[in-house]
């Protein structure tokens, strides 16, 4: 879906979307509005902290066209992968990779933190949030018998619970949230959360989807999906991320009635600069809410 953009803006001029204003004067070059009636859900809203692959953008050293307009414009930045979902039970933090969590949230903000992996780029700011005083916060996640450093050995403030496991639901209040498993190169769970009005899936990081998980999100009809595309198209899928092409093919299978992609990297938003996306998929960017 093609419209015109607004001088300095990212903008349409379509009455049905609702337009992100950003700092400073450059546009971004594709379209981040978002369809109308995917808008105030208020019991379940989520915010993107960082849409950045490990690298994160702008790239240090790199002058590619992405992270010079990334370093023109701050809005354009992405910072590690991560969300946070605001629900009737409360905020739940999606991966904890952010490092300035801690100036971020005020004590006893956080009602849960739910980690998809524990690669560092997806935990890294929880090693400083430990040391905190006050009340403990759950940490749910994957079995990982290695998980990062020593974070699970001296936890702090961080309560970590027993290990997820793939396809077995459990509730934070109303919220039914159910683990599914995804293909990366540590054990790895998205997250499928429910509330009354939504069916929010949390995919990253992964390439492709294993057959049960492709199978388990087949039979909700109502779903908006979340998903790590981290590079542009490739000749051949990539070893541990999805690119373009196999968020294409996901989104054929499921068929969802939106996809945001996120853990971008900077040629992945390089490529963005020259192309659009089809219909149904929007590009996250930190701060972005859905
Ligand atoms: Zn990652
Ligand atoms: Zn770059
Ligand atoms: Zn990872």
């Amino acid at each position: 879906m093609k419209h015109p953009k607004k001088e300095n803006s990212i903008l349409c001029d379509c009455a049905q979307h609702v337009n992100y204003p950003l700092a400073g004067n450059l546009a971004i070059p594709f379209n981040t509005s978002l369809p109308h009636t995917l808008l105030k859900r208020a019991t379940m809203k989520l915010t993107f902290l960082g849409t950045g692959d490990v690298r994160q953008v702008p790239v240090f050293g790199c002058n590619c066209r992405a992270c010079n307009t990334a370093r023109q414009n701050p809005a354009l930045r992405r910072r590690p992968c991560s969300a946070l979902l605001t629900t009737t039970y409360g905020k739940l933090l999606l991966d904890g990779g952010i490092i300035d969590l801690a100036e971020r949230f005020q004590p006893g903000e956080l009602s849960a933190i739910l980690l998809t992996h524990y690669h560092v780029d997806h935990v890294q700011g929880l090693f400083h949030l430990r040391w905190g005083i006050g009340e403990k916060i759950p940490v749910y996640g994957p079995e990982d018998t290695q998980g990062c450093a020593d974070l699970t050995k001296h936890p702090g403030i961080l309560d970590f619970q027993t290990p997820l496991e793939p396809f077995k639901p459990f509730y934070l209040g109303d919220l039914k949230i159910t683990p599914v498993p995804l293909i990366h190169s540590k054990p790895t769970l998205g997250y499928l959360f429910e509330s009354e009005q939504r069916q929010l899936a949390y995919l990253t990081d992964t390439v492709g989807l294993p057959e049960a998980t492709t199978a388990f999100l087949q039979r909700h009809t109502e779903l908006e999906i979340i998903i790590d595309c981290s590079e542009p198209p490739q000749p051949s899928p990539p070893r541990n991320h999805n690119d373009l092409n196999s968020v294409l093919h996901i989104h054929q299978t499921l068929q969802p009635k939106a996809l945001w992609l996120t853990h971008l990297n900077h040629k992945m938003d390089e490529w963005l600069l020259d192309n659009d996306l089809p219909e149904g998929l929007y590009v996250a960017q930190d701060g972005l809410e859905v």
